[in-house]
């Protein structure tokens, strides 16, 4: 462990005192002192609305707000009004399908999507198309189980009308070549949803590079609040949708009963908002920037090969994702239960996910009912592998499988 490293791991309650193995990273990661610190800020000193009130502080609470959204748009690399703050990646996806797609699709029109989505990226499309009569195409997935260009190509047609997709799976930990897809969709005037809620941890972001339409993250899976997300969208698209929740704060005007909305993010967040989650995001965002994306690259990548050469080592443990992008693995151990298994892993104090990661289709297209799932991020070391292939080998002998 390098210096920059045990600096890092003293901002996290959990790893600095060693309370456990912590490495379920891709269900959320965990929160830095700074982080909570804003939140308590906001809670404790100021604690009142924003773009409501005329007075100071009622202000300065929309100024932190609205620099948050600054803070984002810089992250992302797009406009202010192009980043709407919402419940997390699953509300975001699932604004876009209610609001574009329910308004937009009609029967025959062709929704491609894949087999390796998180629920919250396949089942809004799921439910649009079972109310428009849109058809919903897979992507054909390579023989890694990888989402290629190529096998984008052959499915994309004059009818496809929407490619929603994952940026980075939950489960497999691949990278899907997104600015390409985007390339070909748009040739076929087709709009793009990128589910980036397991990118944005470990990819720098640009959406104007990726050029898609729309793009989903989650501030828990960066070290920030949990409860607050963010709906990327061009501005034109998102200023012509129609808004899913309607209520205060988002009206331009209403007159004899009759409403009209503001633009783009705004009419999107009806209600009081998420005002300390959206805070703590621009933290986790400053925070994120401060670790560096190079740094993460860098650990992942020494982490990854790491946690793939040990494992390796153990006879009766079957790998499902050996290329992998990030240092995450999917595997089973043979003759063991995921559950039975992430439960003696407990016993250890070493958090480890078992189940279907919220991604039965994939399970499906495996041929697994569960499998365990270990996910790393930058502050995780290799000192915790050694211990986490320890216990794997202890959990063998525990059920009389080594
Ligand atoms: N998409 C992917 C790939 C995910 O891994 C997750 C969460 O695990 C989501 C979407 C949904 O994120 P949230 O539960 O924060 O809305």
């Amino acid at each position: 462990m390098n210096t920059k490293q045990k600096n890092i791991r003293n901002d996290f309650y959990l790893l600095k005192h060693n309370k456990v193995v912590y490495f379920d990273n891709a269900a959320s990661a965990l929160k830095p002192k700074q982080v909570a610190k804003t939140i308590n800020n906001y809670y404790t000193k100021l604690g009142t609305n924003s773009s409501r009130g005329v007075y100071k502080l009622a202000y300065e609470v929309t100024t932190l707000y609205e620099d948050s959204r600054e803070s984002v748009a810089k992250f992302l690399n797009c406009e202010s009004r192009e980043v709407v703050f919402t419940k997390g990646a699953t509300n975001s996806l699932n604004i876009v399908a209610t609001s574009y797609g329910l308004n937009n699709l009609k029967a025959g029109d062709e929704i491609i999507t894949s087999k390796l989505e998180h629920h919250s990226s396949i089942l809004p499309w799921v439910e649009v198309a079972k109310k428009t009569g849109a058809v919903l195409k897979y992507v054909p997935l390579d023989k890694h189980s990888r989402i290629t260009v190529e096998n984008f190509k052959s499915v994309c047609t004059n009818k496809t009308k929407i490619v929603a997709l994952t940026h980075m799976s939950n489960v497999m930990g691949y990278l899907t070549p997104v600015k390409e897809i985007c390339k070909i969709a748009h040739s076929f005037n087709a709009i793009t949803i990128i589910d980036g809620a397991q990118s944005v941890p470990h990819l720098k972001i640009d959406v104007k590079d990726l050029d898609c339409d729309f793009f989903a993250f989650s501030a828990h899976k960066i070290c920030g609040p949990m409860g607050v997300g963010v709906l990327y969208g061009k501005f034109d698209l998102l200023n012509n949708m129609i808004p899913v929740e309607v209520g205060g704060g988002m009206i331009e005007d209403v007159v004899n009963g009759e409403p009209t909305y503001k633009k783009a993010p705004f009419k999107f967040e009806a209600g009081t908002p998420i005002i300390a989650g959206v805070i703590g995001l621009k933290t986790a965002i400053d925070y994120i920037n401060n670790v560096g994306y190079d740094f993460i690259y860098k650990t992942s990548k020494e982490l990854k090969d790491y946690l793939f050469a040990r494992l390796k080592e153990l006879k009766n443990i079957t790998i499902y994702n050996d290329d992998t992008d990030i240092p995450l693995v999917a595997f089973n151990i043979d003759g063991i239960h995921s559950h039975d298994a992430a439960s003696v892993y407990d016993n250890y104090n070493i958090c480890v996910r078992a189940g279907h990661h919220c991604a039965k289709p994939l399970m499906d297209y495996l041929g697994q009912i569960a499998t365990l799932r270990v996910s790393l991020y930058y502050y995780n070391t290799k000192e915790e592998i050694d211990k986490f292939i320890a216990v794997t080998k202890a959990v063998q002998e525990f059920f009389n499988k080594n």
